[in-house]
């Protein structure tokens, strides 16, 4: 039996942008790479609410999953504006964004409304995408390990071990996202493993407290924890080739439908390297 491969993610963040006709054009382009459909990664499209119905109807008999960029903790009631759990599941939406930089930046969201959010989704069996990632100050104030592992243990407050399987993380400095600036591969894969190591402290017995952290107990070890940030098609290898990066969560280069099938097939080709990888270590 060959060893487990952690699977590798590609998610297109299309953020406020795309009508209906553009958003079908997009999904339309992206869903020609099914026609090869050995070894892809699993491929996600987050367009924004309006565009769900769409996107659905284009990616539905595909192995394409949909997301959604937000969702209110509360199933229903006076939250004008809002959207919840229940009617993205209604929508056919598997996965959603929870603590993007960009809700926490303009929309006032904490720690504590992201764990809100985070368990709401699990408890409907939503997959939520966990975005975390310190500012340019924290950064050059040298905060980046507290400001994420803090970020990660409230998201995960009274979070059950079990939820861990339909977890994903994105690590995304904030001074990367939307700017240009990739964060260094190498520090983005310090940055990963620090968070898999804190989900597997947040996880482990007490007895284990302090002691060496053996992440196959605790299954932090096929979480997928991906690279937000700038990514595009010229840059995206060099992140997927480190080993705690298992895909990327792509804002602006997800809009072009060339270009995110490019970053795709850096996936493909990850994950075959990995499966190989893992069939050679027999
Ligand atoms: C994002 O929206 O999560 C993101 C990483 O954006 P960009 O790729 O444009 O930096």
């Amino acid at each position: 039996m060959s060893k487990p491969v952690r699977k590798v993610v590609i998610a297109g963040n299309w953020k406020m942008n795309k009508t209906r006709k553009e958003g079908r054009a997009l999904a339309e382009r992206i869903k020609t790479i099914v026609s090869k459909p050995d070894g892809l990664p699993e491929i996600i499209l987050i367009p924004p609410f309006t565009c769900l119905q769409e996107v659905h109807s284009c990616i539905e008999k595909s192995p394409i999953s949909l997301g959604a960029q937000n969702m209110d903790c509360h199933d229903s009631g006076a939250y004008t504006g809002e959207i919840s759990p229940l009617m993205l599941v209604d929508m056919n939406v598997k996965y959603v964004l929870v603590g993007h930089s960009e809700r926490r930046q303009h929309f006032g969201e904490t720690n504590q409304t992201v764990n809100l959010k985070l368990k709401a989704a699990l408890a409907h069996g939503l997959h939520p995408i966990l975005c975390v990632g310190e500012s340019l100050d924290e950064r050059e104030s040298n905060l980046t390990d507290r400001v994420v592992g803090r970020q990660v243990a409230a998201a995960l407050a009274d979070v059950e071990h079990k939820h861990l399987a339909n977890l994903i993380v994105a690590y995304e400095p904030v001074w990367a996202i939307g700017t240009g600036k990739n964060c260094e591969p190498g520090e983005a894969e310090r940055v990963a493993a620090l968070i898999r190591s804190t989900i597997a402290r947040l996880y482990v017995q007490a007895e284990q407290k302090g002691g060496q952290v053996d992440l196959s107990k605790v299954g932090v070890d096929l979480l997928p924890v991906l690279y937000g940030g700038s990514v595009k098609a010229n840059n995206i290898e060099a992140q997927l080739n480190q080993e705690n990066i298992d895909g990327a969560l792509v804002g602006g280069a997800s809009l072009d439908g060339e270009e995110f099938i490019a970053i795709i097939e850096a996936g493909r080709k990850r994950l075959k390297e990995r499966s190989r990888q893992a069939t050679a270590a027999l």
